[in-house]
């Protein structure tokens, strides 16, 4: 038995071996202070040689970070030469407003929305569509089309969204989604790779079949994680809270942690046959950098 087990081992594809036959995609969230925005420039600069098909700026809660993202997503595009994509999101505002701003980046050049519902800004438990506005992301994709052909990327939730009434539904509302003009789904942060590929099966059941993207979350502190995941519904293993157990002072250590834990993810659902990746970057270059590293990508020249 102990010999079958080491040959399993001996099996178990390592990272040297993957030929880095993979595609990805880096977001960033728009900087607050001239020191963000260094942090920020510096991770798009080291990432770029990766060759990312598109690299995306959020937006934040009711349309807070409006110019931001605008400033940042066109100078991706401008500046660093990256496809760059606009999150964009109906909170709080009319239908018109949306339209401008949607307007505003086919004038620029910017050819990619991530078309999103949103949140309540206040954090507040129920959505409430504006009065004037765009009620969720299946409205907004329609009224994108109609400015411009955009490329659309939306949310897809491998764990079910917090306000959808059941799986089913939710995977109805993604499939209304491709059916509205998406071109892609990227989803929500995960740590078990079953579980998006139960989401995969399930999505193409649906008849869905647009490119499903997994979103990679490094973590880069496990507090931010546990917050994040109570509000969006993702899952954390029992193990993970162990092996960041007593690295609160120690960063360094806490990021080849993170690097093992998201590479090994990344490997697993390589083996599972994905091969577009989108990493949730915080801005951050080296975490999202040795994953991609790990599973053979290397810069283009
Ligand atoms: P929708 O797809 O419109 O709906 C969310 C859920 O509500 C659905 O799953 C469905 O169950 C239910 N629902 C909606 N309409 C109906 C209907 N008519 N009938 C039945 N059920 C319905 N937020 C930001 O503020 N800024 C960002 O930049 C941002 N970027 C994101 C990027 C990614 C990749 C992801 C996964 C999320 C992002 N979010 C962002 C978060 C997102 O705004 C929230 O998750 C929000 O709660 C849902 O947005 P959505 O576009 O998925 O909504």
């Amino acid at each position: 038995d102990q010999m079958r087990e080491a040959q399993r081992a001996l099996e178990t594809p390592l990272f040297s071996g993957l030929p880095g036959d993979i595609e990805v995609s880096f977001e960033f969230f728009p900087p607050k202070t001239e020191k963000m925005g260094e942090t920020l420039w510096h991770a798009v600069e080291t990432l770029k040689p990766l060759g990312p098909r598109f690299a995306s700026v959020t937006y934040g809660a009711g349309g807070s970070t409006r110019e931001r993202t605008h400033q940042q997503v066109v100078r991706i595009q401008n500046e660093a030469g990256i496809p760059a994509a606009a999150h964009l999101t109906c909170v709080e505002a009319t239908r018109e407003e949306v339209d401008e701003v949607a307007r505003h980046y086919w004038e620029e050049g910017i050819r990619h929305i991530v078309a999103l519902r949103g949140d309540p800004p206040d954090g507040s438990g129920n959505y409430t569509p504006h009065p004037g506005g765009y009620a969720n992301a299946v409205e907004l994709i329609t009224g994108l089309k109609k400015i411009a052909d955009f490329e659309i990327s939306v949310a897809a939730y491998p764990e079910v969204h917090p306000d959808s009434p059941d799986a089913q539904a939710d995977i109805a509302n993604l499939k209304a989604k491709f059916d509205a003009g998406a071109t892609r789904a990227i989803t929500q942060f995960f740590f078990d790779p079953q579980c998006f590929f139960r989401f995969r099966d399930e999505a193409a059941r649906a008849g869905i079949e647009g490119e499903i993207v997994p979103g990679i979350m490094p973590v880069l502190s496990f507090a931010a994680v546990q917050r994040m995941s109570g509000l969006c519904g993702t899952a954390i293993p029992s193990w993970m809270e162990g092996l960041f157990e007593g690295l609160d002072d120690r960063p360094e250590a806490r990021q080849l942690v993170s690097a093992t834990i998201a590479a090994e993810l990344c490997r697993r659902l390589y083996a599972g046959g994905v091969r577009q990746f989108h990493f949730y970057t915080l801005n951050r270059a080296e975490l999202s950098y040795a994953i991609c590293h790990m599973l053979g990508l290397r810069p283009k020249a």
